[in-house]
């Protein structure tokens, strides 16, 4: 009834305004009135800017992107929505359906403030190209009227052409059955040990020598009997045997080698294996059904892995291989987080939130991937029962490389392990009145980011798009602006990173100058010397130096006038500074350029100076004593900084504490010394983080 009366009012534009207005105060979410509104995490509207999904480096899970529905007004209520999308590898979450044609997914809403969430993702492929499809939303409009809307879904492809740095070996000769003398399953095979491979980081391994490793092979009736063989020839990496087998359990399997030995790296044993098998049960996985024979990633979606069809031969070999080369008892580290029931380790915890946890089989036993909703190595099946991602080909996980990790495997820094940061790229500068466009740049994490301007202002005139970080506009006025920026990526859990940044705005003149260095990120130290570099352009005689720590509010002079030779060699104070920029400047303040992000300044604790002192006599109606006397003044800089002094007696290589003193005292008095003897005296300043400074030392005859 509401809606209607809506629906019929904004036919009439003129009184439509009103209405319009008290809407807004009782609905702040506004929609749109004849389609769907699309929204992110971050609560911004898609409709126009497409959907952003990744595929990360390497055949991984790739992450599962949440996105919001809400439907238009003119709809009619309850409302029944098919969503759709045209890419075979494209899948939503459950419940779903999913095949060569694309996804597809039903979702209710209730009424007009219903807000529907659902996960979008796409299964990785192999080569590095982007990739475009369209998502479908289709519902029946009032009257019947069938009615669809289209929003484009943008994939950025993070894959690229690099060798590997861990080799795995496989060797077909211990095939007793001929199941491996067809090459479609040696190559399924090979791509599976690749896949594993690429995200394994040089380990500098020593090479194994001929015969030096002995690897156990199962005998073709399975896991019975079966005898060693060595390895033919040296090799560097992980030699693992491969073969078929056929046991009445029909299962394949796969482990290191138990008799073998492990990896070292300049002779220094590693708890890693080196080698061992996975045996390919030659009917099918727990059914007689054959195998399927993967053409591509286009066919993931074939076999679910399930009983009562061929299961697909890549899932079953890279598990296997899994066994092999990490999740198996033999593996020292794996054992421990067995005995201990989980994987307890920070990495694993940092991304997870959980640690997880492994059963009697060496699985991840109920164990879903943060980031991909995808089931965990031995725990590939979840996403039966309707809810999660769909089935299909087993997949690595982030999970499962933090964990293997987590056993010893140094991992390659591929694009699902850099965190989302902000990129030290230049800023160009302004001109006022002319346009302008400028990109913050970031990378790793999980694209599509958001920017925001978290304080600070940026030049009138300018403005941040949160979608691609471009500033652009026509700037109105000349100066610096200072300004803290916010990156965030697709992951909720991220509260993102910022960055102090500073952009300027010039006059329109011939004349320019540009800061060099420090120009953001460099940590200086306290008191010492540093050169300040910069170019310039035009007849600029002189320029003035300063810098500031208060996003510009006050500067503190560096240099009132220096000659414009393009470099200055500043003594930094000494006082602890997280957010500096270097202003230079022309000498009517016309021209200008500040460092384009933060650099930091560290304190650095110094040692008392004009450390001296003297024996003297002490004599009183009791008694007769020696004293040395000592004196020094605080370091130079601020008082601050230190909280005591500390004396030590050197003799020799060993220092023995003598005396610990306030930050206000500025003499000693080593009573009772020898009259003969010779003393010597360490003196340090210390921080109230109980840090020593250098020592200064003083003799005494
Ligand atoms: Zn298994």
């Amino acid at each position: 009834m509401f809606l209607q009366q809506r629906r019929r009012s904004l036919k009439n534009a003129g009184a439509a305004f009103a209405l319009c207005g008290l809407l807004w105060l009782c609905r702040p979410a506004f929609g749109q009135t004849d389609s769907f509104v699309i929204e992110d995490i971050f609560g911004r509207t898609l409709n126009s800017r497409g959907i952003v999904l990744v595929d990360w480096e390497g055949h991984l899970a790739n992450p599962a992107i949440q996105l919001f529905l809400r439907p238009p007004f003119d709809a009619v209520f309850p409302l029944q929505i098919a969503l759709s999308a045209n890419g075979a590898r494209l899948y939503f979450d459950l419940p779903s359906t999913w095949c060569a044609a694309g996804p597809a997914k039903s979702i209710a809403f209730e009424s007009v403030s219903s807000k529907k969430s659902f996960l979008i993702s796409i299964f990785p492929d192999r080569d590095t190209l982007p990739e475009d499809y369209i998502l479908t939303i289709a519902w029946s409009g009032g009257g019947g009227t069938q009615r669809t809307q289209n929003v484009d879904i943008h994939v950025i492809d993070q894959d690229k052409d690099q060798a590997l740095l861990f080799d795995i070996l496989i060797d077909f000769s211990q095939d007793k059955t001929g199941f491996f003398g067809d090459p479609a399953k040696r190559d399924i095979v090979t791509q599976a040990a690749k896949d594993w491979a690429y995200f394994i980081g040089d380990m500098s391994l020593d090479t194994v020598e001929q015969a030096a490793e002995t690897t156990w092979i199962w005998n073709q009736d399975g896991f019975k009997s079966g005898y060693y063989v060595t390895n033919n020839s040296s090799y560097n990496g992980f030699l693992l045997f491969v073969y078929g087998i056929h046991h009445d359990q029909l299962r394949s399997g796969g482990e290191p080698s138990a008799g073998g030995g492990f990896q070292t790296s300049a002779g220094r044993e590693l708890p890693l294996k080196r080698s061992g098998g996975v045996e390919v049960e030659i009917q099918g996985n727990y059914n007689a059904l054959g195998w399927f024979l993967t053409s591509g990633d286009d066919d993931w979606w074939f076999s679910r892995n399930l009983s009562g069809e061929p299961n697909d031969l890549y899932s079953i070999v890279r598990h296997e291989m899994g066994h092999a080369l990490f999740f198996e008892t033999h593996y020292p580290k794996f054992a421990s987080f067995k005995a201990d029931g989980a994987v307890r380790d920070e990495a694993v915890y940092a991304y997870q939130g959980s640690f997880p946890k492994i059963d009697s089989h060496d699985h991840f036993s109920g164990e879903v991937d943060r980031a991909s909703g995808k089931g965990m190595f031995g725990n590939e099946y979840h996403g039966t029962y309707g809810v999660g991602m769909p089935l299909g080909r087993w997949i690595i996980t982030k999970l499962d490389l933090l964990c293997a990790q987590a056993i010893g495997y140094r991992l390659r820094a591929t694009t699902a392990f850099v965190s989302a940061f902000i990129k030290d790229e230049k800023l160009p500068q302004g001109r006022i009145g002319e346009p302008f466009s400028g990109w913050l740049q970031a990378e790793g994490g999980i694209p599509s980011y958001f920017w925001s301007l978290e304080s600070g202002d940026l030049p009138d005139g300018l403005n941040l798009d949160s979608f691609t970080g471009e500033i652009s506009g026509t700037p109105a006025r000349g100066g610096i602006s200072y300004f803290n920026v916010r990156l965030r990526d697709n992951d909720e859990s991220n509260p993102g990173v910022s960055r102090a940044k500073s952009l300027t705005v010039n006059p329109r003149t011939d004349e320019m100058l540009l800061v060099l260095s420090p120009n953001g990120g460099e940590v200086w130290d306290g008191g010492s010397r540093q050169t300040i570099l910069w170019e310039s352009q035009g007849s600029i005689a002189a320029v003035r130096i300063d810098y500031t720590t208060d996003a510009g509010k006050t500067y503190k002079s560096i240099a009132p006038s220096a000659p414009n030779t393009g470099s200055f060699v500043w003594v930094t104070p000494i006082e602890s500074m997280k957010t500096c920029f270097v202003r230079i400047a022309d000498a009517g303040g016309d021209v200008m350029d500040a460092s384009d992000s933060a650099f930091g300044i560290s304190e650095r604790l110094l040692p008392p100076i004009h450390f001296q002192g003297e024996r003297h006599e002490n004599r009183s109606l009791l008694q007769r004593e020696f004293v040395n006397f000592l004196r020094w003044e605080p370091p130079p800089g601020p008082r601050g900084i230190v909280f005591k002094y500390r004396i030590y007696i050197v003799e020799g290589s060993t220092r023995n504490l003598l005396a610990e003193l306030g930050a206000n005292s500025g003499e000693y008095l080593h009573r009772k010394v020898e009259k003969d003897k010779t003393y010597t005296y360490a003196l340090v300043s210390v921080d109230s983080e109980n840090r020593e400074s250098q020592a200064v030392t003083l003799t005494i005859r």
